[in-house]
């Protein structure tokens, strides 16, 4: 089924291949080593959960990426990626005779003769410099450490970070999808108005998760939180069985994905005779506005930290500032959360095709809480919003 999808996506993990090979070129570092992850996602396109079998990606500045994958998977990873050179290793075999040609063919080998585990900063050995995935199983770190004895090791993500925060076309447009799904199923909660009213979190999460699907999505792209009183007060709280009661706020933070990229938004939504508790009416006009400040204040070289005061100082200055516990948003890719982070005295500058959330709250403890979110898109003179529903917390 994925025929179609590696022809058309061939061209960007290809671009992608090369930009990380001339930063490699730069001296960053000798070669990245991936495994199962998003990483490797967004440098081949081929996907997969982790297991305990070998399964890494080699690039390096000066040869072809290099596959080193179970003999199982081969054909599905020459077929599905721009990757030419595959290794196999069989199940009676092992991986290790496979993994020290791979190192020795790509010349990482360099200064094994060395001890390399002295650490006191001694770089007369010359070994070579591995970037290994982020995520990267410890058991495989380690198989790397005895096939090159004379290596330093630092983090993939220091050259693919900076290359994933700016989104290409095709990655907004999925992204764009898939927070159209998630708009679409909070229409359809305030039509249910009422229906809402005597069903259990768990219910309604379940309920959600169905009609994303039926609204184009692919799964969750993280639990479904639906926080209803009391509950909503607890950021990370997902659901449970309380049951929902008329003018209950509830918080309703959930996405699905569109080939691969998530959507994430969050509305405080209050079901039935819509007369909420005292306070929420304020406290809800409060988040608004702090997250459209927040929203304003979005354009090419403007900091993280600067979009996290936008926020914070709406709180802050309606005197709940300890109510907001969080940072103020988080990059969306591949990954739900990822650079760049908004959060308080964050440096980093904002680039046309940064992708992340806004998502301000305030959390009253034992009574309810309120966060709206959306995602923007930066564009070259402000943002665009990924998620277009009301921000009102009415149903009717
Ligand atoms: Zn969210
Ligand atoms: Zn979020």
């Amino acid at each position: 089924m994925n025929d179609t999808d590696a022809a058309d996506t061939d061209a960007p993990h290809a671009r992608r291949l090369d930009a990380v090979r001339d930063r490699l070129r730069d001296g960053d570092a000798d070669a990245i080593v991936l495994f199962p992850s998003t990483n490797l996602r967004y440098l081949t396109g081929h996907s997969e959960h982790p297991s305990e079998r070998h399964f890494l990606l080699f690039v390096t500045a000066d040869h072809e990426p290099v596959f080193l994958v179970p003999e199982l998977s081969g054909e599905q990873v020459r077929a599905g990626t721009a990757v030419n050179d595959v290794r196999t290793w069989a199940d009676d075999e092992g991986p290790a005779a496979v993994l020290a040609s791979v190192a020795d063919d790509l010349g990482l080998r360099r200064g094994a003769d060395s001890d390399g585990r002295d650490g006191d900063g001694d770089d007369s050995d010359d070994g070579s410099h591995i970037l290994v995935d982020d995520t990267m199983h410890a058991r495989f770190t380690q198989d790397l450490r005895e096939v090159l004895p004379g290596a330093t090791f630092g983090l993939a993500g220091e050259v693919l970070a900076d290359l994933r925060v700016i989104k290409d076309d095709a990655e907004i447009a999925a992204l764009r999808h898939a927070g159209e799904a998630a708009d679409a199923v909070i229409r359809e909660l305030r039509a249910d108005g009422d229906d809402v009213v005597g069903m259990t979190e768990a219910d309604l999460a379940r309920h959600i998760e169905d009609r994303l699907v039926a609204n184009g999505g692919v799964g969750v792209s993280f639990e479904t939180i639906v926080g209803s009183g009391p509950n909503g007060a607890m950021p990370h709280h997902t659901h449970g069985n309380r049951v929902i009661r008329a003018s209950d706020p509830v918080v309703l933070d959930f996405g699905t994905r569109v080939d691969g990229y998530p959507s994430d938004q969050t509305r405080t939504l209050v079901f039935g005779d819509e007369s909420p508790p005292e306070g929420f009416r304020e406290v809800h006009r409060v988040v608004r506005e702090a997250q459209d400040a927040a929203v304003d204040a979005v354009e090419p070289g403007v900091t993280t930290g600067e979009i996290d005061a936008a926020a914070r100082g709406v709180i802050e200055e309606a005197g709940y500032g300890d109510e907001f516990v969080h940072r103020t948003g988080h990059g969306v890719g591949l990954d739900v959360h990822e650079e760049p982070y908004v959060v308080t005295g964050g440096e980093r500058e904002l680039e046309p095709g940064m992708v992340f959330s806004i998502e301000p709250g305030v959390y009253l403890s034992g009574e309810f809480g309120v966060r709206i979110e959306d995602l923007v898109v930066v564009t070259d003179d402000g943002c665009v919003r990924l998620n277009r529903t009301d921000r009102d917390w009415r149903t009717a």
